[in-house]
Formats: C-alpha cells, structure tokens, sequence
C-alpha cells in the first residue's frame, strides 16, 4: 500500500508562461476532463489558452510541442493540486469556425462571484487564436 502522502500527488503537465515565465501547472485529469468537452478531437495538436496567475496574459499554447516544456520536464508529480481548473471552451470569433479552446486559470472554487468577476476582469485578451488562426476575443 501506498504511503498517504504517495496517494495524494497528482499528476500534472507542466509549462512556463510565454510572457513571464512563471509556472503553469495544468492537472492532468482537468486536461482531460477539457478535451473530453470538446467536439473535435486533434491528434497533432492540443492547443489551449492558459491565464498566467503572475502576469495576467491570456496565452495560446500547445501542448503536443515539447519545446513548451517546463524546466522542470513535461509533467511532473505534484503533492498538491496546483489550483489550475478547466474554465470553459472559448468560442471563435467566426462563427462559421467550430474550433474551441479550453480555457485553464488559477481559479479558487472559495472565493465570491464578485471576486471571481474582479479577477477575471484584470486578464488579458490580446492575440489568442483558434487552432485555425481566426482571432478569439473575450467572452462576454
Ligand atoms: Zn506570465
Ligand atoms: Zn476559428
């Protein structure tokens, strides 16, 4: 039998963030939970946008291309969840593109609807794209 603290770690898929650095800490199983929700499924690619929790940037990245990896390595076992959750699948700004992008942010199941406005109002849109490059603007 595993020791508790073994039984606790969670798998995760490691990035830095394009803009800053910092880490992005993406549990394996929200990934998945991300992919499962989404109509088409590539092979190639695995295209996400992720909100760095330091600087705020709402990034592309994807994650079939290893030079994305973390310092760390790819993926790594962590003793805690990293706090990263799957939001929702962003929706192209051509409505006739069927592309979705899972969204990944810090996100604090804790704390208030208003809080949760207020933190998500300081993010960045700028530049993110579908995996067929049409432009993805903020969700209303
Ligand atoms: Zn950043
Ligand atoms: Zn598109």
């Amino acid at each position: 039998m595993l020791p508790e603290h073994m039984a606790r770690r969670i798998l995760h898929r490691l990035l830095p963030c394009s803009w800053c650095g910092d880490n992005i800490l993406l549990p394996l199983e929200k990934l998945a939970q991300a992919f499962a929700s989404l109509e088409v499924r590539t092979t190639d690619r695995e295209p996400i946008a992720a909100v760095c929790h330091r600087c705020k940037q709402v990034r592309n990245y994807d994650l079939a291309n290893s030079d994305l990896s973390h310092t760390w390595g790819p993926a790594a076992y962590l003793d805690a969840f990293s706090g990263w959750m799957f939001i929702e699948s962003l929706k192209c700004a051509d409505h006739t593109c069927k592309a979705r992008l899972p969204l990944f942010a810090i996100w604090d199941p804790a704390i208030s609807a208003e809080q949760r406005t207020a933190y998500a109002n300081t993010w960045k849109w700028d530049g993110l794209k579908c995996q067929d490059g049409h432009p993805i603007v903020e969700p209303e």
